[in-house]
């Protein structure tokens, strides 16, 4: 059985005032039967950590680099995050493919550098509205997964997030019946791949996730939970997310 996991990226957002979401998060979620998350920017990592280490909450990042350390200005590699307690790193997310080119091959180096540390991997696939609307979203979605999801990946240390484009911090969300479908393609690709395992994968979808429609989304067959960007960024609002779930 999968556990369900509800993730806040909290994308560049928040500086040291907003630990005390974090503070009242815990306090509205004393002992959580799901699975939380928060990816904070890389410099709430280690308050944050620090404030959890009492809690189930789990801290990640948002990104790493494919090597442990060198000369890469503005980068931070697995090991660093590993080192400041974080357990989880996005990886592959849309906005970063399209701010910062990358492809596929650089999400799954990415997600090898991330898994080998033994930080949970966050991976991130999703069409653009042209994507959709020319009827190539799961090849595009099967593209993606295949492409970004290492050989080392199991059901154990990988979550696959499935975020349309044009559903992210737009308001709009796909159907019912689009997600349902995105997502048990998503299923039988992982089962595909990696067998039995492919089971075992949580299968999270993100975009305008809010709580007014969380409990419809959660309800679907293999969504097993949500990637939230700006809901997760007041506790009130993501606790009311993860009481949906
Ligand atoms: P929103 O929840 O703000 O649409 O963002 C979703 C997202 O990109 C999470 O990674």
């Amino acid at each position: 059985m999968r556990r369900k996991l509800a993730a806040g990226n909290w994308k560049m957002n928040g500086i040291g005032i907003d630990l005390e979401q974090l503070d009242r998060l815990m306090e509205l979620h004393p002992n959580p039967t799901v699975d939380l998350m928060i990816c904070p920017p890389a410099t709430l990592i280690h308050p944050m950590a620090a404030k959890t280490s009492e809690h189930p909450i789990h801290i990640g990042g948002q990104d790493c680099h494919t090597n442990e350390k060198g000369a890469h200005t503005g980068d931070i590699s697995a090991v660093m995050l590993d080192d400041a307690g974080a357990r989880a790193v996005i990886l592959g997310h849309s906005e970063r493919r399209a701010d910062h080119g990358e492809t596929d091959a650089v999400v799954a180096s990415k997600s090898v550098a991330a898994l080998e540390i033994g930080l949970t991997a966050v991976i991130c696939i999703g069409e653009t509205l042209e994507e959709r609307e020319s009827g190539k979203t799961l090849d595009v979605v099967g593209e993606q997964l295949a492409g970004s999801t290492p050989d080392i990946a199991n059901g154990g240390n990988t979550v696959i997030a499935y975020e349309p484009v044009w559903a992210i911090g737009t308001g709009k969300i796909p159907t019912l019946e689009q997600i349902a479908e995105v997502h048990n393609f998503i299923r039988a690709e992982l089962e595909k791949r990696f067998g039995e395992d492919g089971k075992a994968f949580r299968v999270l979808y993100g975009g305008s996730v809010k709580p007014s429609n969380a409990a419809e989304i959660f309800a679907i067959d293999n969504v097993d939970g949500a990637l939230v960007g700006g809901a997760s960024l007041k506790a009130d609002d993501f606790s009311g997310i993860i009481t949906a779930l």
